[in-house]
C-alpha cells in the first residue's frame, strides 16, 4: 500500500491557487480488504483515521484528525480501489436467491445487484452497467444465470454528477430531484464495513420480498472472508439488521472504512427532460400548495408518451431580480420515465467506447471526461453541440460573447433614444424600458465602461474573477451620481439575466437514464471552481421552504444596494423519505435548497452564510447537507433528526464506538457514541 507523509490536502471546490490543508501526517491509498484491515488494525492510539473518495464534500466531513484514507486518489496519480467484484454477487449468493433469480419469473422491477469496492466513481459505475454482458464463460449475474441479466443496467436514482465515488456520494445522503423514490443510500442493499480495530462486517439489508431467505450464504461468505489475510474467522462477522444498514450508509465516515457495497440496479431506461423558464413570483404558490390533493407542479404530462409519470422536479431560482426588484427568473425542470426507443442517444456521449484498463474497472473515452448531453433544439432525441456557456468554461476565458451583446443591446437602445428595446432590456427593465429613458446618458458610459473593462481581461481568468470585476465597476456604492448607481445596477441586472437564460433557457432533451440525471461539465475548467454551498433540506409541504427562498432573494437585493452580489442560485429538488436514520431526507416529499455561488465574487460567500445561519434557526425546521457546507453544532442535530439520532448514535456503540474515526467534525456535530 502506498503511504505518504506530511503532504498537502484539499478538496474538489476549494481556491485552486491554494490548498486547504497544508500538511497533513499520513495519506494511505490501500489496494484492497486486507490493507483496509491492517491499517484499522495497526493505528496507534494517538492517530484517528478517516476514508476520503473524490473530495467533493464542501464540508469537513472527510477531514481527519490525522490520517486519511484515499479510496480514489482524485489526481489519479495512485491506482484506485474501484474494482467491480464478482466474489459475492453471484459467488456468495444464496442458493434460493440465485434460484429465484434464474428463473424467467424473476420480475424486472427487482433488477440486477453489482458489487463494487468503494472508490468506484459514479460515472464509472453507470458505463459499467450501461454494458451488455453475454456472460460467455464469465463468473458474472448474466454467466450464472442467463441472458435475463445480459443489461444493458441502469441507477434507479442518482444525483446530478457522477464524480463522487459511489460510497463517498450516499454516505452524506446525496440525492437527485426524484420526488417518487430516496436518495442513493437507499438504493444500497449490503456494504462491507471495517471498522476500528481491524474487524470487518458483512451488513445485510433484509427485504424478504426480493431475496429470500437471505441475499448471502453465511459459509460461503464466511469461506470467502473469513481467510488468514482477513484476519481469520473470528475477524469477520455478518449482521442483517435493516437498523444497522440505515444507521450505517449514511454514516459520513464515522462508521469506519466502507470496503465495498452491493447496489440495485434496474433495467436501463431513458428519461425525457423538460425544461421552461418561469418567475418565481408566478410558481412560488404552486410548490406551497403541493400535496397529495393538490398536484401542483408535480403531475405534469408530455404528449410523447401521455401515460409517462412524471418522476423528478427540480426549480433553479435566479438570485438576482429583474423588473425593478420585483421578479426573479426561476427554470423548472421535469423529467418522464420512457422507454429506450424513444431516447437512444447519450452512450457515445456520457460513456464512450471501451479504453482499455482491466475487465473489473474499464476505462472509457467519454465516462468523466465530457460535456453535459445537449439535445439538438429540434432533435431532443439526437445529441447536438455543447452550448455556448460549456464551449466558454473549457477555457479560462469569461463569456466575452455574452457580455457583448449586452453591451450592444444598451448601445443600440441608447443610440435610437430609448426607441429599440432588446429583448433582455425589455424583460429586465419596468415598462418595457420607458423608465430607463432618464439614464440613457448614464447608461452609456456604463457600456463604455464594460467594453473598457472586457479588453483589458486577462485570458485566464476564472468565470468568478472576471464576473467579481464586472460587479465592481457596475456596483460601485461609492458612485456619488445616482443615475450612474442606477444605470450600473441595471446592466448589471441585465448581465445575470442573460447568464441565467443561457443556463436554464427552455430546451427538451430525451436520451438514456445517466446522460439526463448526470449534467455535470468535466471539461470545465473555468465554471464551476472555487464554489460555496450548502443545501438545506426542509418538508417540502411546509411554507417555511417558501418563506426561506424570499428571505435569500430579500439579502441579495439589499447586498446590490452594497456593492456586493450573488453569483449563484437557489436550486430546489424534491425526493421522497430515504431510510437512513440520518439521511437527510425525513419526510414524505423532502425539498433540497441548493445555494451556491461563485467564491470570488464578494456576495457569493455572504449569501451562503446567510443562507446557512438562516436554515439553523430553530425555528425553521431544516436539516444541512453532510456534504455540502454544514457548520450545525451536536445540539442542532439532535434537536434535527431526535430518536433516529439516539438510534444512530446505539448502532455505532455497537462496534466499540469506533473513535479510531472520531474527528473534528463528527465531534462538532455529535455524530458520536
Ligand atoms: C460538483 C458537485 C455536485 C454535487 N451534486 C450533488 C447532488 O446532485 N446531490 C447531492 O446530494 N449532493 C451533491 N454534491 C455533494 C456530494 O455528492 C457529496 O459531498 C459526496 O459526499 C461527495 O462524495 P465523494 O466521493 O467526493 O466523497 P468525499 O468528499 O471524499 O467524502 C464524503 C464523505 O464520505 C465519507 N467516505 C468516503 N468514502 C468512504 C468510505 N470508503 N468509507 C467510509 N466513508 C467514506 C468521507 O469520510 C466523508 O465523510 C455535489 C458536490 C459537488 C462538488
Amino acid at each position: 500500500m502506498e503511504k505518504q507523509f506530511n503532504r498537502s490536502w484539499t478538496r474538489f471546490h476549494d481556491d485552486p491557487r491554494t490548498v486547504l490543508l497544508n500538511q497533513v501526517p499520513e495519506v494511505d491509498y490501500p489496494r484492497g480488504l486486507a490493507d483496509l484491515i491492517e491499517l484499522c488494525r495497526d493505528r496507534s492510539p494517538e492517530v484517528r483515521l478517516r476514508a476520503a473518495g473524490s473530495h467533493w464534500a464542501l464540508s469537513e466531513a472527510a477531514i481527519s484528525d490525522h490520517s486519511f484514507i484515499e479510496t480514489h486518489d482524485p489526481q489519479d496519480l495512485v491506482p484506485a480501489m474501484d474494482r467491480t467484484l464478482l466474489d459475492v454477487v453471484p459467488g456468495c449468493l444464496h442458493r434460493d436467491v440465485l434460484q429465484s433469480m434464474a428463473s424467467e419469473a424473476w420480475p424486472s422491477r427487482y433488477g440486477a445487484l453489482i458489487h463494487v469496492e468503494s472508490g468506484k466513481r459514479i460515472y464509472q459505475l453507470y458505463a459499467e452497467l450501461d454494458q451488455t454482458d453475454h456472460g460467455l464463460n464469465r463468473a458474472t449475474l448474466a454467466g450464472r444465470l442467463g441472458p435475463h441479466f445480459a443489461g444493458p443496467w441502469g441507477l434507479e436514482t442518482l444525483g446530478n454528477s457522477g464524480g463522487q465515488t459511489i460510497v463517498g456520494a450516499f454516505s452524506t445522503g446525496t440525492h437527485g430531484g426524484d420526488f417518487d423514490r430516496g436518495a442513493v443510500a437507499d438504493l444500497v442493499v449490503a456494504v462491507h464495513l471495517v471498522a476500528d480495530g481491524g474487524r470487518h462486517y458483512w451488513i445485510e439489508r433484509v427485504d424478504h420480498e426480493r431475496y429470500y431467505p437471505q441475499l448471502t450464504d453465511d459459509a460461503a461468505l464466511k469461506a470467502l472472508y473469513g481467510a488468514d489475510i482477513y484476519g481469520g474467522p473470528g475477524n469477520f462477522h455478518i449482521i442483517r439488521d435493516n437498523q444497522i444498514l440505515n444507521a450505517v450508509v449514511v454514516s459520513v465516515g464515522r462508521f469506519g472504512v466502507i470496503y465495498s457495497a452491493v447496489l440495485r440496479a434496474v433495467p436501463q431506461y431513458s428519461l425525457w427532460e423538460r425544461r421552461r423558464m418561469h418567475l418565481w413570483q408566478d410558481i412560488r404558490t404552486q410548490i406551497a400548495a403541493s400535496s397529495p390533493g393538490n398536484p401542483g407542479l408535480f403531475q405534469d404530462t408530455i404528449i410523447q408518451k401521455p401515460d409517462a409519470q412524471q418522476r423528478f422536479l427540480q426549480v433553479v431560482v435566479c438570485l438576482t431580480p429583474h423588473l425593478n426588484f420585483m421578479r426573479n427568473l426561476a427554470g423548472v425542470t421535469k423529467r418522464w420515465e420512457i422507454p429506450v426507443a424513444m431516447g437512444p442517444a447519450g452512450h457515445a456521449e456520457r460513456v464512450g467506447d471501451g479504453d482499455g484498463g482491466p475487465d473489473d474497472s474499464p476505462n472509457f473515452t467519454k465516462a468523466g471526461k465530457s460535456h453535459p448531453f445537449t439535445p439538438k433544439p429540434d432533435h431532443p432525441e439526437q445529441a447536438g453541440d455543447p452550448t455556448m456557456l460549456e464551449k466558454a468554461c473549457t477555457s479560462g476565458s469569461f463569456l466575452s460573447g455574452l457580455t457583448s451583446a449586452v453591451i450592444d443591446e444598451i448601445e443600440d437602445f441608447v443610440e435610437s433614444n430609448g426607441a429599440v428595446v432588446g429583448a433582455g432590456i425589455g424583460a429586465v427593465a419596468a415598462a418595457g424600458g420607458v423608465g430607463l429613458l432618464g439614464l440613457l446618458g448614464a447608461l452609456a458610459l456604463v457600456a463604455l465602461a464594460l467594453k473598457e473593462l472586457l479588453d483589458a481581461l486577462g485570458a485566464d481568468d476564472r468565470l468568478g474573477e472576471t464576473m467579481e470585476k464586472i460587479k465592481n465597476k457596475l456596483l460601485d456604492p461609492n458612485e456619488p451620481d445616482p443615475a450612474k448607481r442606477a444605470a450600473g445596477l441595471f446592466a448589471w441586472q441585465l448581465i445575470a439575466y442573460e447568464v441565467f437564460q443561457s443556463l436554464q433557457g427552455d430546451q427538451d432533451a430525451a436520451a438514456l437514464s445517466y446522460a439526463i440525471m448526470e449534467g455535470h461539465d468535466y471539461l470545465d475548467v473555468s465554471c464551476q471552481h472555487n464554489v460555496a454551498s450548502v443545501e438545506v433540506f426542509f418538508d417540502a409541504n411546509d411554507s417555511r421552504l417558501i418563506a426561506f427562498i424570499d428571505a435569500l432573494i430579500a439579502f441579495e437585493i439589499q447586498q446590490e444596494m452594497q456593492g456586493k452580489a450573488c453569483l449563484g442560485y437557489a436550486s430546489l429538488r424534491f425526493t421522497g423519505p430515504t431510510q437512513a436514520l440520518i439521511g437527510p431526507q425525513q419526510w414524505e416529499r423532502t425539498c433540497a435548497v441548493e445555494v451556491s455561488g461563485l467564491k470570488d465574487m464578494s456576495g457569493s460567500e455572504e449569501m451562503v452564510e446567510f443562507a446557512t445561519k438562516l436554515a439553523l434557526n430553530p425555528n425553521m425546521g431544516a436539516i444541512l447537507h453532510w456534504g455540502q457546507y454544514n457548520p450545525s453544532t451536536a445540539q442542532q442535530v439532535e434537536m434535527r433528526f431526535g430518536p433516529k439520532l439516539t438510534a444512530w448514535r446505539a448502532a455505532l456503540a455497537q462496534f466499540n464506538g469506533g473513535g479510531g474515526f472520531s474527528s473534528e467534525f463528527s465531534r462538532r456535530a455529535g455524530l458520536e457514541p
